[in-house]
């Protein structure tokens, strides 16, 4: 139970974090709190949705006529960046399950969502990520990373662990967004949490501008390359057992799905990508979100930079 942020401390916590926050003009007053009668906090957690829709900023800032603004606390563009649209208590939560509300407080494994009993909007930071939902639509790479630092800064300002993050999905029944999973989600948090967060020290001799701004261990990963990786997905399946058209970039990847779990290691260091690995990474793409044509196993660029990412094994080159 905190006090939630105040609009000042709110933007400090997401720059340090590393955002780019734009503010959308009057966001710091802007708020069902006088309205309902209802003051927003204390805060127990911070919510992700998906808007089902694009270009819905100022949607979600003033509100539908069957649902008044500001409909999120922060707005999160496909390509137009952050904006912060509210401050105090925003429609976005509506009525959800306390069991989950308890848990989200208590940083305890989420019960099913299978009431609506609660005042979601009273306690939750809510956050809308500009993407249609239905599967096919990507969340780009850096749109995504925003979302994991969107969530990792509260979470950072008010102590709390990856564990204060739900989607929308996980706490009202009937939901569906955010379209991606949300352990994965949380896993990404808990990665950035990890991340200490203290100005570079004074002392230390300064490096060269170049490795100072590159993540650590970036430049020596191996490398996969994506255009070869998907001539060898396409290729080795129809042709004889253990074909093989790129050895290093299908080992690298099958390593990385047997990290997650999708792929027997049995299966996996051959070089060939068979029949068995595309149905592998046809998982991991159902796991980001993907459906139909979109999670067929043939990689994609996004889904190969997140697979690479969330393992450490690779970087991805198109
Ligand atoms: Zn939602």
């Amino acid at each position: 139970m905190d006090t939630p942020l105040s609009a000042a401390k709110t933007l400090d916590a997401l720059k340090a974090e590393g955002l780019t926050v734009h503010e959308h003009s009057g966001w710091t007053t802007h708020n069902r709190d006088s309205a309902t009668g209802k003051a927003f906090g204390p805060v127990i957690g911070v919510l992700i949705h998906h808007t089902a829709g694009h270009g819905d900023r100022e949607l979600c800032y003033n509100g539908r006529s069957d649902l008044p603004g500001p409909l999120c606390h922060t707005w999160l563009g496909k390509t137009d960046g952050l904006w912060m649209l509210a401050h105090g208590r925003a429609n976005h939560a509506g009525a959800v399950d306390l069991d989950v509300l308890n848990a989200l407080r208590a940083e305890k494994k989420l019960p099913n969502d299978n009431q609506a009993n609660a005042d979601g909007n009273d306690c939750l930071y809510g956050l809308e990520i500009e993407n249609l939902g239905n599967g096919k639509d990507p969340y780009p790479d850096a749109q995504y990373h925003q979302a994991v630092l969107w969530a990792a800064a509260l979470c950072r300002a008010h102590g709390w662990s990856e564990k204060s993050v739900a989607g929308h999905k996980e706490v009202q029944p009937g939901k569906v967004d955010p379209s991606f999973d949300m352990d994965d989600f949380r896993a990404d948090v808990k990665k950035q949490l990890a991340v200490t967060k203290t100005a570079p020290s004074k002392t230390t001799k300064p490096s060269t501008p170049s490795k100072t701004t590159k993540p650590t261990g970036t430049a020596s990963k191996p490398r996969v390359d994506l255009s070869r990786l998907i001539e060898a997905a396409q290729a080795d399946p129809a042709r004889k057992q253990g074909h093989v058209t790129y050895m290093a970039g299908t080992n690298l990847t099958e390593a990385a799905l047997v990290k997650l779990g999708y792929l027997a290691k049995t299966y996996a260091g051959d070089g060939s990508f068979g029949s068995t690995t595309v149905a592998a990474y046809a998982k991991w793409q159902h796991h980001l979100g993907y459906t139909g044509a979109e999670a067929n196993g043939i990689p994609g660029k996004i889904s190969l930079s997140r697979l690479g990412d969330r393992t450490g094994l690779f970087n991805v080159v198109a």
